[in-house]
């Protein structure tokens, strides 16, 4: 059998504070930390006026920072190239990397000036999971002094604007306003949110997250395609008329928006085997209508089921990236060890197993 383990959220405040110290000779006058995330139901239905309800989870990415009064700015991250620069220098172009979602925070900050500032998180990069919005929000909460609810804007268009990333707005939301053991509800026709109770805990039951290491593809035109065909779809006088394939995404937006009531209703209700059918209704329209599902998540959600799950599904844009399961606790150590032998039975990595508690706000810890 292969031997795979739940990777236990640390917390690395004293680490992103000591490497700051010895990076530049004095101790960080503050320090944030925001939390990566999933959306556990309404996937591609953002930039069409649906509804999403992601949660935070455990964990975040720290931020360590100096204020400078002059204009330049060192960043250091674990794991990244060191950059050094100045603050204008994002505008003027010519900046690659991470270095941009910093600049791009600082440049949406209250804060004129440079700065020095290192970065260390336990987000998977790339994954799904929202690294992007995790670093712009803990940049913008360390460096700027304006509430949760005022960053949002600010976060979101750092990373649209700034980064040039288009994004719908819910990373950043959700990063920035989640709430321990609540869910939040994100309305985009509205631009409204709620907090929806989220506590599979007192069911017995956890999400876990699957991240199955292969690299979502948000540039290489397969989201944007699936984009406007679904907003072709959308669009249509008569649904009856369309050809298969934007029927089949007619089908998708219309089904899940309506899957995000359901999924809250059953919430509400306790009804938590409701909750998994509706997950697991989710990733079949995902996979058959809309097509952006891949081999590696299909095998995570059909042997979630077998080994237990209430429901799975994939979260967020697909065509790779992490799948999402239901889970009762006592079946959790099973269901890891089943995914991980799936998956070397077909020759792939092991995938990554992550807690998905439903975590709290971006916050400043000093
Ligand atoms: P996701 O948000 O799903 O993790 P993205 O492609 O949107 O994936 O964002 C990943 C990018 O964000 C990285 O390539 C890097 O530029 C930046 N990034 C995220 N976390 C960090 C970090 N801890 N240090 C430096 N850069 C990071
Ligand atoms: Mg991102």
């Amino acid at each position: 059998m292969t031997h795979a383990q739940l990777t236990a959220p640390q917390d690395l405040t004293d680490e992103v504070m000591s490497v700051f110290t010895d990076t530049h000779g004095t101790a960080p006058t503050r320090v944030a930390r925001a939390a990566g995330r999933v959306n556990l139901i309404g996937e591609h239905v953002d930039y069409l006026g649906g509804t999403c309800l992601p949660i935070t989870i455990p964990y975040a990415t720290w931020v360590a920072a100096t204020l400078r009064e002059d204009d330049v700015v060192r960043l250091t991250s674990a794991g990244h190239e060191p950059w050094t620069g100045r603050r204008g220098d994002l505008v003027s172009g010519g900046v690659e990397g991470w270095a941009r979602y910093v600049l791009a925070a600082l440049n949406e900050s209250t804060h004129d000036g440079g700065v020095d500032l290192h970065v260390t998180s336990t987000v998977p990069v790339g994954a799904g999971l929202s690294s992007s919005a995790a670093l712009i929000c803990a940049v913008l909460r360390a460096v700027d002094d304006r509430s949760d609810h005022d960053l949002v804007a600010p976060a979101i268009r750092a990373e649209t604007d700034g980064v040039g990333v288009p994004s719908g707005g819910m990373d950043q939301t959700v990063s920035l306003l989640a709430t321990v053991g609540q869910a939040l509800r994100l309305n985009f026709s509205t631009g409204r949110h709620v907090q929806v109770p989220w506590l599979p805990g007192t069911a017995g039951l956890q999400v876990l997250v699957v991240d199955t290491g292969v690299q979502h593809a948000n540039d290489d035109g397969a989201f944007a395609r699936v984009r406007s065909r679904s907003e072709e779809a959308m669009a249509a006088k008569d649904p009856t008329a369309l050809p298969s394939d934007l029927a089949a995404a007619h089908r998708h937006v219309t089904s899940e928006i309506a899957r995000v009531d359901e999924f809250v209703d059953a919430v509400v209700s306790g009804d938590w085997r409701g909750v998994g059918a509706v997950m697991t209704a989710s990733h079949g329209s995902l996979r058959d209508d809309l097509g952006v599902s891949c081999p590696e998540l299909d095998v995570v959600v059909e042997t979630a089921l077998a080994s237990g799950a209430l429901g799975a599904r994939m979260t967020g844009g697909g065509f790779g990236g992490c799948a999402i399961a239901l889970v009762p606790r006592e079946l959790t150590e099973t269901l890891i060890a089943a995914v991980a032998d799936a998956f070397a039975e077909r020759g792939w990595n092991t995938p990554r197993f992550l807690i998905g508690d439903a975590e709290g706000p971006a916050t400043r810890l000093l």
